[in-house]
């Protein structure tokens, strides 16, 4: 992780460098950028991901913390994934907004209709080479930054075994639980990840705003945790760094979307992430004439977008819920 290179004439600050990928180009799966590393034994697959969008770098020094750390799994299989790799190769720290992807958001294909239709953008080209890591590995990492908001995300879809999931893996984020967005299937929610009773499973972690050292930092930590809570990596391959934390003692419950409709939306006011509007039926936005208002008291509004586009998940609105003691 390198030093700040400043405020950009997009008023963003871009405090990391984007790793130099391109040592992993060949990996070792006959796929760009994948390579599974395999303890040999008995165990899990699990699968970590970086550059599901391409500018959300802190995933990369990740991925490249743990190659260069020459980490191996003491059981099971370990993929390393870089996802988006074309538009990442776009990213310039002076225009940091415009690399998310090439044609579109390769976050919304993962359902069988998108993997397989006719279309042929860069994204479902990549996403296809893909889809046969997804299918095979049981636990899946996929790590994002954001554009609001400071406190760290598990967003753990919509199940239990989900939540419980991100709890386990724990740090110190705030467990989201949700069914994603309206316009296409995250990766998270691919497949058996949401079906009860599997042992699939699969956490997006929001781990900070982008492009800042300590959203890498979390990123870094994370994938730690995510290995160590799957036995993946013995105690002393584990960081004396990586702190304890306690468990999570509530989720947020996503219970409604924001989509606007117009091209005329706007918040009511700025919004951070996880504010709490306190009284039921406070307007918090505009959609061209229509107004929209808090469903409930204490209402959290998770992830506001910058940005307000018509079909596009605007904020997420949610309430706190305890965990059951016993849970995970
Ligand atoms: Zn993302």
């Amino acid at each position: 992780m390198s030093a700040a290179q400043g405020v950009n004439e997009q008023g963003h600050t871009v405090e990391i460098a984007a790793p130099d990928i391109e040592p992993y180009r060949e990996g070792n799966t006959g796929v760009p950028f994948v390579a599974t590393l395999d303890s040999g034994t008995e165990g899990p697959h699990a699968l970590i991901c970086a550059l599901m969008h391409g500018n959300e770098i802190s995933g990369a020094v990740a991925l490249d913390h743990l190659f260069r750390q020459g980490i191996s799994p003491q059981r099971g299989r370990l993929t390393l994934m870089f996802a988006n790799t074309a538009a990442y190769g776009l990213f310039d720290p002076a225009k940091p907004l415009a690399s998310r992807y090439v044609d579109e958001d390769m976050n919304r294909l993962w359902s069988p209709e998108a993997l397989d239709d006719a279309n042929n953008s860069v994204e479902r080209r990549r996403a296809r080479q893909l889809r046969p890591f997804i299918d095979a590995a049981d636990f899946v990492l996929d790590l994002h930054s954001m554009q609001t908001g400071r406190r760290p995300l598990h967003l753990s879809g919509p199940t239990d075994k989900g939540r419980v999931f991100a709890r386990r893996v724990g740090g110190a984020a705030t467990i989201v639980s949700d069914v994603g967005h309206a316009d296409g299937t995250r990766m998270r929610d691919y497949g058996r990840f949401n079906t009860p009773g599997t042992i699939q499973n699969a956490l997006l972690a929001e781990c900070g705003p982008h492009w800042e050292l300590q959203t890498a930092k979390t990123a870094v930590s994370t994938a730690y945790r995510f290995l160590s809570v799957l036995d993946l990596l013995s105690p002393d391959a584990v960081p004396e760094w990586l702190e304890d934390s306690p468990p999570a003692q509530t989720w947020i419950e996503i219970t409604d979307r924001f989509v606007p409709e117009t091209r005329q939306a706007s918040f009511a006011r700025r919004f951070d992430g996880l504010d709490i509007v306190a009284d039921a039926g406070t307007v918090i936005a505009w959609d061209g004439d229509r107004e929209i208002r808090t469903p409930y008291d204490d209402c959290v509004l998770v992830m506001p977008a910058r940005r307000l586009l018509p079909g596009q998940t605007a904020v997420r609105l949610g309430r706190h819920r305890g965990f059951d003691i016993d849970a995970g």
